[in-house]
């Protein structure tokens, strides 16, 4: 199926046409359809910014849209940044300043207390309004300074999924303390609250759209 990927942020736009193109769609971005449109995060859940993102970007592109709302929830810090994720440092989309803020905000915080997780929600609707809400989380910490990769987009050094493993091994225990950012692009995709969101999308779709 076509459908555009309701998002302006690069990082995560390459990780859902991947994703969903290894599932057999074709992606289109909305930039790609000439809409610049920002829509306001103006909900207090990932669910209810990702039906916003969706259902604004699906009466301008005329076409099926998914939009993936996300964040990382820290224990420490009573869930934040969570829906905050893109604006902590107090600007939006600034991953370097947010970053700096989330280790500012962690530096009394020792290694047993440091657990984190992921979390996304994607949102599929289809311009009759009709929508489907899937959600993924991925458990782990947050490491003491950044752990640099080649590959990643935000608080992707700053985190360090419980498991890794992709494929027949399945998953196992990150025992590397590899961050997000030091996974290959499948690596991410196999244990990440993107790709596992997007997992649950692609087993409830076909119901979805018999309806
Ligand atoms: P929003 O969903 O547009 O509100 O932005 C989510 C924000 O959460 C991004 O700007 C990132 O800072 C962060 N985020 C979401 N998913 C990921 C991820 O997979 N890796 C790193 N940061 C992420």
């Amino acid at each position: 199926m076509k459908i555009c990927a309701a998002t302006g942020n690069a990082g995560k736009l390459r990780e859902l046409r991947r994703i969903l193109e290894a599932q057999g769609h074709e992606v289109v971005s909305q930039k790609e359809l000439g809409i610049t449109l920002e829509p306001e995060e103006t909900g207090t859940t990932f669910a209810a910014n990702a039906l916003i993102k969706a259902e604004t970007i699906c009466k301008a592109s005329g076409m099926a849209t998914i939009a993936d709302d996300s964040g990382l929830c820290v224990d420490a810090l009573d869930g934040a940044p969570g829906v905050y994720s893109a604006r902590y440092c107090g600007r939006h989309g600034d991953d370097e300043a947010n970053n700096d803020q989330l280790l500012e905000n962690m530096k009394d915080v020792p290694a047993g207390k440091r657990g984190a997780k992921f979390v996304s929600a994607v949102c599929f609707i289809l311009p009759d309004g009709k929508h489907l809400t899937c959600m993924g989380e991925c458990p782990g910490k947050v490491a003491f300074e950044r752990l640099a990769g080649d590959y990643g987009f935000g608080y992707d050094p700053l985190f360090i999924p419980d498991e890794c493993g992709v494929g027949k091994t399945g998953k196992r225990p990150n025992t590397e303390g590899r961050s997000y950012a030091q996974l290959t692009p499948d690596e991410k995709d196999a244990i990440s609250h993107r790709g596992n969101a997007l997992a649950k999308l692609e087993e409830e779709l076909p119901k979805f759209l018999a309806k």
